[in-house]
């Protein structure tokens, strides 16, 4: 499949037509963005990781039952998607406080929740993706009643089964936010990426983070966190492999 014209840049990829309008090509850049597009910077090498990385976690998560965009890795940078019209909500789910929800709350990094939370961003830059909930998504009409609910419940299966994943890797799932999208036919499918771009990880042992909060919060390293993820990440994918076939 070939990339045809660009359709979009964003912050860290962009987006390719294909021949097939059900198709689109995504590209990984290293391009790095925090606060909203305020800092800027690259991650050497963080676009090959988190193309193959999300790639793995979609695969994973369709074996799971949960349908996704992924259809194809075409080279290093590049997957081949389901087009979808994208539901203008940033879905975050969190098993720990962190960022954003400890600084609302007052309260410090790392307290274990009792269950998971899942809330709602109106994905709007202009208006630095304000928290909602689901009488303004509905109010706004970004989704149906319908669809919040299968967004929610995904959302949390999604949850439980990279929490349990990534814990066999010995990382903690802290929180991490997801976007879901419409295909033509109007069915939910999760869309865009699952990387440490996007989630919080913590070594569980020391509890270094091996995330984009390195890149944010300047605590150096960043390189080298996301190729640490990405290893333990194969190494455990190797190992299921192997009980499977022993
Ligand atoms: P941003 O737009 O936040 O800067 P990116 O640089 O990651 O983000 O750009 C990728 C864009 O492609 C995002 O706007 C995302 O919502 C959108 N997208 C992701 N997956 C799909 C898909 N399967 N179909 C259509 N759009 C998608
Ligand atoms: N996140 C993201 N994109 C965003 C906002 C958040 O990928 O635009 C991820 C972030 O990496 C973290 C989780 O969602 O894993 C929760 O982020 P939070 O709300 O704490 O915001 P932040 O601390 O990033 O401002």
């Amino acid at each position: 499949m070939k990339k045809g014209a660009q359709l979009y840049e964003g912050k860290a990829k962009k987006v390719f037509a294909t021949d097939d309008p059900e198709l689109l090509i995504v590209s990984y850049k290293d391009d790095a963005t925090a606060f909203n597009g305020q800092k800027r910077g690259t991650i050497r090498g963080k676009g090959v990781i988190n193309n193959r990385m999300s790639n793995l976690l979609m695969q994973l998560l369709e074996e799971k039952g949960i349908p996704t965009h992924f259809v194809k890795e075409l080279s290093e940078r590049d997957t081949l998607v389901k087009k979808v019209k994208i539901v203008p909500l940033e879905v975050i789910v969190r098993n720990r406080s962190a960022g954003s929800f400890a600084a609302r709350y007052g309260v410090e990094e790392g307290i274990i929740f009792a269950a998971p939370t899942v809330e709602f961003s109106y994905k709007n830059d202009a208006l630095g993706d304000p928290l909602l909930n689901d009488s303004h998504a509905l109010a706004l009409g970004l989704a149906t009643r319908e669809e919040l609910d299968t967004i929610r419940g995904y959302a949390l299966n999604i949850d439980g089964v990279l929490a349990a994943f990534w814990k066999e890797c010995g990382v903690t799932l802290v929180d991490f936010k997801l976007e879901f999208g419409r295909l033509s036919d109007g069915s939910i499918v999760l869309a865009d990426e699952i990387s440490p771009d996007t989630c919080r990880l913590w070594d569980s042992a020391t509890g270094e983070k091996l995330d984009k909060d390195r890149f944010r919060r300047d605590l150096g390293g960043v390189e080298e966190a996301y190729q640490e993820i990405m290893r333990r990440l194969e190494a455990q994918l190797q190992a299921g492999k192997k009980d499977q076939q022993s």
